[in-house]
């Protein structure tokens, strides 16, 4: 928890002028791919991806609209930025293979700070395997904007979208929702909580959920996984807004319905703890809370074996005619009707 960004020593951006920073940020750069014919230091990179496809996202994320540095560490935040990015590569059934990361910064901002920021993408770098190839760097008022694109190779044709879902396909999920937007409910209160008193927040036994949201993971095993084993899922997206909103997409774009099953949302049981002391429905937080990273996806009946191998999917249901609208199962039986933010009860 960093609620006190101060660093033990400040040098100043203008020290080293535009280029000793470039230098400096992209000095121990490393290359790891093969696809990566030219990185930093030129006008442009130069990518080959050998035969495969090409899969290109970018993200754009701005402080006080994405962000808080009052509870986001530097270092988590240039982690997470490349994460939420290469996500995006993976929902495609790709592996993003480079990233360019462009900054614009303040002078509030030192070249300490800029150092834990870079940790952070270095970091997620080597963990996903990927080479920072370029990016550019200027001056903004106040804010800190950060702007990631990332690229991915995908073997001809293997790349999955959204609008490939059809009737009787089983609707899967990786991993556990809900636990991003608790976590985010935790340090807005803690926030409030010392803007107000000067009182250091209180996290005891939350390391959960604050993990979620701060230092999320992209599913690159599931990607992995399904080439091992041979599935192509009809279609996939990541989730970043809510799981509700996610399938709602998938619906509209495929033109088909889906019937989801309560009992069957995967909800960790520490989150699902915080969840009733706060006296919100664990529920609601996996259908509409954001930030979670995790995949959606359908596959089709005869790969439901295959499935079953992989603890860390889930089937939550099934898609249905479109006649049959978006709607959820509750455990108690009834059914409701899926809305962007959660669910609406059927009259
Ligand atoms: P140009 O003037 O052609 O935009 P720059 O001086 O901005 O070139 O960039 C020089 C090199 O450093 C380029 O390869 C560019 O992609 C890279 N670069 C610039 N800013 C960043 C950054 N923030 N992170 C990584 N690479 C960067
Ligand atoms: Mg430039």
């Amino acid at each position: 928890m960093a609620f006190d960004i101060m660093e033990n020593q400040r040098t100043e951006i203008s020290s080293l002028g535009e280029f000793g920073l470039i230098d400096h940020l992209t000095k121990n750069n490393e290359t790891r791919n093969v696809s990566t014919v030219l990185s930093v230091g030129d006008d442009a990179a130069v990518i080959d991806h050998f035969g495969r496809q090409t899969v290109i996202t970018t993200d754009l994320l701005v402080e006080g609209i994405h962000f808080d540095l009052m509870y986001t560490p530097l270092k988590h935040l240039g982690y997470k930025s490349v994460v939420v990015n290469i996500s995006d590569i993976y929902a495609m059934n790709a592996t993003p293979t480079q990233i360019v990361v462009s900054i614009a910064i303040s002078s509030r901002f030192s070249v300490e700070a800029l150092n834990e920021f870079y940790e952070g993408i270095y970091a997620a770098c080597e963990k996903y395997g990927i080479d920072l190839v370029g990016g550019d760097t200027t001056s903004s008022n106040k804010g800190f904007v950060i702007s990631i694109t990332a690229m991915g190779e995908v073997v001809p044709n293997n790349y999955v979208k959204r609008s490939g879902a059809q009737k009787n396909d089983l609707v899967c999920v990786s991993g556990e929702l809900g636990g991003a937007f608790l976590g985010l409910t935790i340090l807005e209160r803690e926030k409030k909580i010392f803007e107000q008193t000067g009182a250091q927040p209180d996290l005891e036994g939350q390391a959960y959920i604050v993990g979620r949201l701060l230092k999320p993971e992209a599913r690159k095993d599931i990607i992995e996984f399904f080439a091992e084993q041979e599935i192509l899922p009809t279609s996939m997206m990541d989730i970043s807004d809510g799981l509700s909103s996610e399938m709602l997409h998938i619906c509209k774009q495929s033109n088909v319905g889906c019937l989801l099953y309560e009992d069957k949302l995967p909800v960790n049981e520490e989150a699902k703890q915080f969840a009733y002391k706060l006296e919100f429905d664990p529920t609601a937080c996996a259908l509409s809370g954001g930030e979670d990273y995790e995949l959606l996806f359908t596959i089709s009946q005869p790969d439901y074996e295959k499935i079953g191998q992989n603890s860390a999917i889930t089937i939550i249901g099934y898609i249905t005619e479109p006649g049959e609208g978006k709607n959820i199962i509750t455990r108690g039986g009834s059914k409701y009707e899926l809305v962007a933010q959660g669910w609406n009860h059927i009259k």
